[in-house]
């Protein structure tokens, strides 16, 4: 039976990477894959490349909020078969469109591979981690490290200085670099430090 996934981690724990590994594991035994997207600019049926941080890419159909992945999907899967979806920045997802993943899964029995951050950069879940978590057959986490060695599980977000930023919109368009991946008590301690500290812990990486 298939099922829908939901891999989620802070910031830069390899989340892209291990999308295209799996959408080349299934192309690699001769099954079809469609890959998503966020691109919250785009128009329907339009591609944008997806690209991991050691370097892999691959074209995927960019999806916004309108995006209907049901319809999409079997269109597709009715001219030659698919055998898996994978969606990648699946934290921009919207309720509807997590329950038309689910969809996917369970009436065309296709599982749907969704891969994102759990949690901005104020720690508040995004919309589409909240119903992947609430609508996933499988929650798995992907891991990554704090400065301090402990498992990253929030994100900071910072400016160009190394400052840390407590205010701002959820979503910073083109911004990837603009985040630090720490731990909770890291976190907690830097947005609660005085701005000199959290400087000083941003020279020193
Ligand atoms: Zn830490």
């Amino acid at each position: 039976m298939a099922q829908l996934y939901f891999y989620y981690s802070a910031m830069n724990a390899g989340k892209t990477t291990a999308l295209l590994q799996s959408s080349y594991n299934y192309q690699e035994r001769g099954m079809r894959t469609v890959l998503y997207t966020a691109d919250m600019n785009s128009r329907d049926n339009r591609y944008k490349q997806i690209k991991s941080r050691i370097g892999l890419y691959a074209s995927a159909r960019a999806f916004n909020i309108k995006t209907n992945f049901f319809d999409q999907i079997v269109t597709i899967h009715q001219k030659d078969i698919i055998h898996c979806v994978l969606v990648d920045e699946c934290h921009f997802l919207n309720r509807n469109q997590v329950i038309d993943l689910s969809k996917i899964v369970d009436v065309l029995n296709i599982p749907v591979l969704c891969y994102g951050l759990r949690t901005d950069f104020r720690a508040d879940l995004f919309s589409g981690s909240l119903w992947l978590l609430a609508w996933a057959d499988k929650l798995i986490e992907l891991k990554t490290i704090c400065y301090c060695g402990r498992k990253s599980n929030r994100v900071l977000r910072i400016d160009d200085k190394g400052l840390i930023i407590r205010d701002g919109n959820q979503i910073l368009i083109g911004g990837n670099n603009r985040y630090v991946s720490v731990c909770r008590k890291h976190f907690v301690e830097q947005l609660e430090s005085p701005l000199s500290l959290t400087k000083r812990v941003y020279k020193n990486r």
